[in-house]
């Protein structure tokens, strides 16, 4: 045996000699320096919000900190008296140290809020895009972070107690947990109050409770809504008066983009040409287009719903059906083709086709496909539709981070040098940026080649209407991705390009004035505005289509 095999031997021997030796604990000792833990080793972003700007030299401020302190370890105490006995409390507490060690980590590394919109993404999240974000930092934070607080635990000796004791001792201490909670904010009250008015969603930055609270709400609104057939919008809907004059049937594309911002947008006046082929192309760009959310769990969702941000309602959104609904009752065939996590609910019952496991040998490296993958077998759908009415969404995985290196093949590595790893912190901003720019330059191709496709489909009356679901940080004010609580969010997070494309027969057979959108597109919009334009350029007819939300609007003859 080696020395340092030999050293390291011992050094675990007396470790576990020194676990040995430790006295026999109260389960309710242990619930408050689990609680301690959490306090002291998982909220360092809690409390950098929730202290930020103070003066220090003022006593009331340290007076603050501690009381918060005092109060977010006494109340996660009592949550743990709760949920902790002599059977339940190692497993517990392995479980909560595993997830709010790598909850930790993203949420220190990216700022994630964990409200139930961040849940529900992760939730949806499949193993591909999480495989992604394993790094040798991430192994090492949870070796110190979940290891070896599990080990810890795991060489305790929990006392027993008769049960007809230990529930009045249990209940005693909830109570006194809490009294202690309520008085330390009490003491602080006014304090706190501008806390909570001034910055609400700090309150999802507190480790564990932030993610236990809204994976609780989310598994409560899921299963309510399990198995309930969707609220029907689409009963009236049916094709306009004009479709009885058309010569050649329609054949709409819609892109979905995924976390491309306006900001890097070519079109956009992006200091770098980022979209150098659709700036040859006779396209409207929508310069001022903005999200509904800062992920695609609510975005997809939102901009498909009658309800959009305005009146934003997720459970609205969620039980009713979507804009597809309406165009496949009115008649026109609609398909979902997906390179990414799935509709999220939006083509519930209508045709899905999940393309992102494609074995396509140029554009698949059997994880994930590029986007091209999207107009694999185009011709294949148009022949079955037998010249019928077409209405296709393509769901991008676009800009799709932290790897945004393996977003874009090698020969649209234009701007260099790049990140080439998930881990952000090891790069530089500019390598983020060339790398996320890359990306950029691969959409804007992506389109390119979608729209010359669709003009080769002369038979048809043709369109393209491209938006994001939402933008990205690359690092400014040090943040990092997406995702943060849309009241809060910065502007990179929630400006998306947005672009349409028709070709003359779609202008001339539906009546749209071309530049007359070219102008209107200088204003402000929104992806609130799809579900209506959508219903008015395509001449729908529906209970739902509100007119003064339809771009195409005054546009139309
Ligand atoms: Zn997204």
């Amino acid at each position: 045996m080696s020395q340092a095999a030999g050293n390291t031997g011992a050094v675990s021997r007396s470790l576990l000699s020194v676990f040995a030796r430790l006295p026999a604990i109260g389960v309710e000792r242990l619930g408050i320096l689990a609680s301690l833990f959490f306090s002291i080793a998982c909220n360092y972003l809690f409390f950098s919000a929730a202290l930020a700007n103070r003066d220090w030299s003022h006593p009331a401020s340290w007076l603050f900190a501690g009381a918060i302190f005092i109060a977010i370890t006494a109340l996660q105490s009592a949550g743990l008296f709760v949920v902790l006995n002599r059977w339940s409390a190692k497993p517990v507490l392995t479980v909560l140290f595993i997830v709010t060690a790598a909850a930790t980590y993203y949420m220190n590394k990216y700022t994630v809020f964990f409200n139930t919109e961040m849940v529900r993404n992760i939730l949806r999240t499949d193993v591909k895009e999480a495989s992604e974000l394993f790094s040798l930092n991430f192994c090492i934070h949870m070796f110190m972070y979940a290891a070896l607080p599990i080990l810890l635990v795991w060489k305790l000796r929990l006392k027993t107690i008769p049960l007809r004791r230990a529930i009045p001792v249990r209940l005693a201490y909830i109570v006194g947990a809490i009294v202690i909670a309520a008085g330390s904010i009490l003491l602080v009250f006014q304090d706190f109050s501008s806390l909570m008015r001034n910055q609400k969603e700090v309150r999802f930055l507190i480790m564990p409770s932030n993610y236990l609270f809204s994976l609780t709400r989310v598994v409560a609104a899921d299963t309510a809504q399990a198995n309930v057939p969707k609220i029907s919008i689409s009963d009236d809907a049916k094709l306009g008066a004009a479709w009885g004059q058309r010569a050649k049937p329609m054949l709409f594309v819609l892109v979905v983009g995924e976390t491309t911002r306006a900001a890097n947008w070519g079109l956009n006046g992006y200091a770098r040409q980022t979209t150098p082929e659709l700036s040859k192309l006779d396209v409207v760009n929508f310069p001022h287009a903005s999200s509904c959310g800062t992920n695609t769990e609510v975005s997809v969702p939102c901009m498909f719903s009658t309800y959009g941000r305005r009146n934003y309602d997720e459970t609205k959104i969620r039980a009713h059906e979507s804009l597809l609904h309406i165009i496949d009752h009115a008649g026109l065939k609609t398909i979902w083709r997906d390179n990414q996590a799935g509709c999220k609910g939006v083509c519930d019952g209508l045709e899905e086709q999940r393309l992102d496991s494609s074995k396509n040998a140029a554009l698949c490296d059997g994880e994930r496909c590029f986007d091209e993958i999207l107009l694999d077998n185009m011709d294949g759908e148009i022949h079955k539709a037998q010249n019928g009415n077409l209405f296709v969404v393509l769901h991008m995985l676009g800009n799709h981070g932290p790897s945004y290196f393996r977003r874009y093949p090698a020969a649209m590595r234009s701007f260099t040098p790049t990140c080439d790893t998930s881990d952000l912190s090891k790069c530089s901003q500019q390598e983020i940026v060339n790398a996320y720019d890359n990306g950029v330059l691969y959409t804007d191709h992506f389109l390119a080649k979608t729209i010359s496709y669709l003009k080769t489909q002369t038979t048809y009356d043709t369109a393209m209407l491209y938006l994001s679901d939402h933008g990205e940080s690359l690092g400014e004010h040090g943040i990092y991705l997406h995702g943060l609580p849309y009241s809060i969010a910065p502007k990179e997070q929630t400006e998306i390009p947005m672009v349409m494309w028709l070709s003359q027969g779609f202008a001339s057979s539906f009546g749209v004035d071309k530049d007359c959108l070219s102008k209107r597109s200088r204003n402000p919009v929104s992806q609130d505005n799809l579900f209506h334009s959508i219903l008015g350029m395509l001449q729908i007819e529906s209970k739902h289509y509100d007119k003064s939300m339809d771009l195409s609007a005054g546009c139309r003859a």
